[in-house]
């Protein structure tokens, strides 16, 4: 057996900055469409962080002790009988959330809005911060030869972004604001630049920030003012050059401010995606909302195709997420890991699965 000798050492969190480790058994295939998927490295999300940090996300609320972890790339090591696409030793990435792919939402291809979705990390599912982890095939995706298992942990960020910019239906040659500029402001800029957008805007607080941004994919950068939502929006559009505004705004932040701005930053019959998430109920401006006749949607992880696109601007160059990387560290850094994510130190940060040797 492919896993002997080898530990299935978890990251555990019992409760709000209460970590272990603990080696928990191997997962057993249940059924001959499952695999068997050594992990190799996992990223740190922020939801990751919300949880270690307070327990709880809206309603999924931590009660029992959940490993953590969702963002993450492996080589299967066993498959069920009936897997026909994927074989032992290839590398793939894991898309970690499971739906019932029998309800409306399911098989409507919105398999994101499933209600009895399995998702990773979210309670009471445990995560992939672990040495062995069981998936549906279909839901384990090989990447190609020009693509690490580094980069293939940041392909679930990636899809995220995939997600995002597809609601905002830019077309090539628009005009696109991104609002922060955190791994998933960052993914989205560069991915409505590969959609084709001719500028990408993005807007953060911190000037480093907004300096990487410059670098990775966005054509101009904002530095955020403590003046008004207007006057920001104001701003953006004199010095960007969008006298009549953006075609899609995109808020990565979930910030009050960033999000009210947004809005008046939106060119009449536009579009305004909200993709970050802060709290739940804030003012909106929806006098401009209405006159301004802008299309406003929600994005909601990923779903059907998000997967694959990802992988496919990873692998033709066109997302560079390598350099989205500050850090590889062993799994037994786990909760350093996670306090450099916290204390904003890192872009991302990489765990190296428990198996796995990093110098
Ligand atoms: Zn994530
Ligand atoms: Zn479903």
């Amino acid at each position: 057996m492919a896993t002997e000798g080898k530990s299935n050492l978890s990251f555990i969190l019992n409760k709000v900055h209460d970590v272990t480790f603990q080696d928990k058994p191997v997962p057993e295939l249940k059924s001959d469409r499952e695999v068997l998927v050594a992990v190799n490295y996992t990223g740190i999300c922020g939801s990751d962080v919300h949880y270690y940090d307070h327990g709880a996300i809206g309603h999924f609320v931590v009660k029992d002790p959940m490993v953590l972890g969702h963002e993450s790339a492996g080589t299967i090591v066993s498959a069920g009988s009936a897997v026909t696409t994927l074989k032992v030793g290839d590398r793939v990435a894991l898309e970690p959330g499971y739906p019932c792919r029998h309800c409306e939402p399911c098989l409507s291809g919105h398999y994101n809005l499933c209600p009895e979705m399995a998702f990773a990390a979210t309670p009471p599912y445990d995560g992939t911060l672990t040495g062995f982890w069981k998936a549906p095939s279909d839901f384990c995706y090989k990447l190609p030869d020009n693509v690490s298992l580094q980069e293939g942990a940041l392909i679930e960020p990636l899809a995220v972004a995939v997600h995002i910019t597809k609601q905002a239906e830019i077309k090539p040659g628009q005009t696109v604001v991104v609002m922060g500029a955190g791994p998933v402001g960052l993914l989205c800029a560069a991915v409505a630049k590969a959609y084709g957008a001719s500028k990408v805007v993005s807007v953060d607080i911190v000037q480093s920030k907004l300096d990487f941004a410059k670098e990775f994919g966005s054509t101009h950068t904002y530095m955020s003012q403590r003046v008004s939502a207007e006057e920001n929006a104001a701003n953006i559009k004199k010095q960007c050059d969008l006298p009549d505004g953006a075609d899609a705004v995109i808020d990565a932040s979930g910030a009050e401010p960033s999000i009210q701005a947004s809005i008046h930053l939106v060119r009449r019959g536009g579009f305004y995606v909200q993709g970050g998430m802060g709290k739940p109920d804030i003012n909106f401006p929806i006098m401009t909302l209405c006159i301004n006749e802008i299309t406003a949607k929600g994005s909601f992880r990923y779903g059907s195709g998000d997967y694959k696109l990802a992988i496919e601007l990873v692998a033709s160059g066109k997302v560079n997420v390598k350099k989205l990387i500050s850090q590889t560290v062993p799994f037994k850094k786990a909760e350093e890991a996670f306090k450099k994510v916290k204390e904003g130190q890192v872009i991302k940060i990489l765990i190296a699965g428990p198996n796995e040797k990093v110098e």
